[in-house]
């Protein structure tokens, strides 16, 4: 076959342990045979991230904004234990949260759907995607245990002008607490604007869900921001690609998610997005099966798989042992970032080559081969347990057979 080739490059982002071992068995036997790869290459393994003062981090997440179109390979966030077994200079912080500063962007998690790993309900039989908006609320707030009777009150000041607003909270009779927590405007219009362009890049419905009706300030002023950026924004590009933006209360969300099918996006406040995005992903069956896409509001992507290094495998990797760690998510990872740079770029055999590649992956575990942590949930009676590489080479072979449609 003619070798597929790519107009722009993506940046590139390696990482560590098992999935550092994936990723290049990934380039060598899924990608470099058939696309003449353009990636601007950054290591974001802990050893090199140490050498460079975490420098490199920071430079991949600027290339991001360069080039538009980024794929991560999982990496250690350091603590304690790995600052001992790396040496390293420093606890660094965790690169997703470096990266995620620098794009300003919100994380959208993606079941990959495949016949045999059925979702524990039933009718979900599309992927449901989790957008969190992952600033404020109740993880920035302040708290006090009230120790005895008085009263709490809020109270604003203006930098600006003499306005000062009081108003009282509670009157306590005894002991008990209360909690104080904020979001701002700006970071509330840029996950809206976020979640809007993705929908309109998925071709997938837009839902979002608060508690409007209890929060009338609060929870009222994302409803109304996410409502002026789409009527003022949205509203003709998601009627052009036939796609719906849905405000409901959440109560009311969570029951219609669950009598769905699936195949939408669900945008959620940072506390109901934490809980809920844990609840659908175990319920779509697997961690190894979860891709995480971080979207900024100015359209910059970076793709990854949603776990992390698999370090238990990566040991046992390291003693000489076998391991069955699944690639999917990873592949997935790729196939996104290629996607993106292949529609950016009107670069439609590199899309036909995405698309196949994710086809064939389905495929190889839809025929029974897969590895140990899905043979575990699988419908399927007999699944064939493949290690890390068999795996890679089984959907390999697959490619190979139908390569030339591309
Ligand atoms: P993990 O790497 O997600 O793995 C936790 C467990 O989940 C594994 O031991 C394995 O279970 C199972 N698992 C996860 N991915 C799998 C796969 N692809 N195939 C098969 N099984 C899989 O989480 P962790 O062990 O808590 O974290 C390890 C390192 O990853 C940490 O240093 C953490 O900082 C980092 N991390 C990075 C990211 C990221 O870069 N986005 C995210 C999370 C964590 P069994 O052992 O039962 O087989
Ligand atoms: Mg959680």
């Amino acid at each position: 076959m003619r070798k597929i080739s790519m107009k722009n490059p993506i940046v590139e982002m390696d990482g560590d342990e098992m999935t550092r071992i994936l990723w290049k068995l990934i380039k060598d036997e899924l990608l470099l045979p058939y696309v003449n790869l353009k990636t601007e290459y950054y290591d974001l393994g802990l050893k090199h991230r140490d050498k460079t003062s975490d420098e490199v981090t920071i430079e991949a997440a600027r290339a991001t904004l360069k080039h538009k179109v980024a794929v991560k390979c999982a990496t250690i966030t350091p603590n304690r234990d790995r600052v001992s077994e790396y040496g390293l200079k420093h606890m660094y912080k965790s690169p997703n949260g470096t990266i995620r500063a620098i794009l300003d962007g919100t994380v959208f998690r993606e079941p990959i759907v495949v016949k045999g790993i059925e979702p524990v309900v039933r009718n979900w039989t599309k992927p449901i995607t989790i957008a969190r908006h992952a600033y404020g609320d109740v993880y920035k707030d302040s708290e006090i245990r009230i120790p005895n009777s008085g009263t709490v009150s809020m109270t604003y000041t203006s930098d600006e002008t003499d306005d000062v607003e009081s108003v009282k909270v509670f009157h306590f009779d005894g002991p008990g607490v209360v909690l104080g927590m904020y979001n701002t405007d700006e970071s509330i219009r840029k996950f809206a604007k976020s979640c809007f362009e993705y929908a309109i890049a998925k071709k997938e419905d837009l839902w979002f869900s608060t508690k409007d009706t209890i929060s009338k300030t609060y929870d009222h002023r994302f409803k109304d921001i996410f409502n002026e950026e789409y009527e003022l924004n949205y509203k003709a590009a998601f009627e052009k690609a036939g796609i719906f933006y849905f405000y409901t209360l959440i109560d009311d969300a969570v029951a219609r998610v669950m009598k769905s099918e699936g195949g939408f996006i669900w945008a959620l406040k940072n506390y109901d997005g934490d809980v809920l995005s844990d609840m659908v992903s175990s319920a779509f069956g697997s961690l190894a099966m979860m891709t995480s896409v971080l979207v900024s509001p100015n359209g910059c992507f970076e793709y990854e798989a949603a776990h992390g290094t698999v370090q238990k495998h990566y040991y046992r990797h390291l003693k000489g042992e076998q391991t069955s760690t699944n690639s999917v998510a990873t592949i997935y990872a790729w196939t996104g970032a290629l996607k993106k740079r292949a529609e950016l770029d009107g670069n439609d055999r590199l899309a036909a080559f995405s698309n196949l590649l994710e086809e064939v992956t389905k495929q190889t575990i839809e025929e029974g081969e897969m590895t140990g942590d899905l043979a575990r949930i699988t419908s399927n009676p007999k699944p064939i347990v493949l290690n890390s590489e068999e795996f890679i080479l089984a959907i390999k072979r697959r490619l190979d057979d139908r390569i030339e449609e591309i």
